[in-house]
This record gives structure tokens, C-alpha cells and sequence, in this order.
């Protein structure tokens, strides 16, 4: 398998130093990206390779990531095979225990210290 440098200039050359969304002649910085996404199985191949202006290739690598974390804030564990939508994180409330829970802790523990 041919070092991904070796991929990177056979990919420009092959599309001539041109960006191949936009067709910008790539000056410079150019991205190599993925025709199929490495998530979705894309390999690192010349066929699943093109070259990319940089802005391109962002305004790309921001649609993937919105769309994946997207999928991730609508889908959660499924609970009993339901899914299940994600609840936001609830603060408890920092009230304090009840006197009387403290008494009833004390008596328990006289109890098993002492016996009934
Ligand atoms: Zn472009």
C-alpha cells in the first residue's frame, strides 16, 4: 500500500491541480479527501481520493460532523429496543436531608449495635 504522501501527489496530479468541486487551481495548501467518507468504509485509495481547495474541503468536513452529531443528540441507548430521546442533564436539587432521616439513621444503627 503506497504511503499516503505518495497517494496525496499521485491525487494531484491525476486531477491536475485543480480543485474538483469548485475546479480553483489549488495554490499551495489543496486537502486530499474522500470521495466516500472513512466513517461510511471509504478507503485510502486513488479511486476514493480527489483533491480539494481548502475551503471546500471544509465547508464538507463541517456538514459530515453536524451531520454525525446530529445522529448522535436525536438517537440514545435504546431502552427495551424503544429509542428513546436524549433528556437534558437534570441538576438534583442540593436540598438538604430532613432532620428526622438523621434520627431515624441513629435509631437503626443503635439497633443493630444493640439489638432490638
Ligand atoms: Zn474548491
Amino acid at each position: 500500500m503506497p504511503s499516503w504522501r505518495t497517494l496525496r501527489s499521485q491525487v494531484y496530479e491525476r486531477d491536475k491541480g485543480i480543485c474538483r468541486d469548485c475546479g480553483v487551481a489549488l495554490k499551495g495548501r489543496w486537502d486530499c479527501a474522500h470521495k466516500t467518507p472513512r466513517y461510511q468504509g471509504g478507503k485510502d485509495t486513488l479511486d476514493n481520493l480527489k483533491a480539494k481547495c481548502p475551503s471546500c474541503h471544509l465547508s464538507e468536513t463541517k456538514a459530515e460532523a453536524g451531520h454525525r452529531s446530529a445522529g448522535k443528540k436525536t438517537t440514545v441507548a435504546t431502552l427495551h429496543g424503544q429509542v428513546v430521546p436524549r433528556k437534558k442533564k437534570r441538576k438534583w436539587p442540593s436540598r438538604k436531608l430532613p432532620k428526622r432521616s438523621d434520627e431515624w439513621v441513629r435509631k437503626i444503627q443503635e439497633r443493630i449495635e444493640h439489638g432490638p
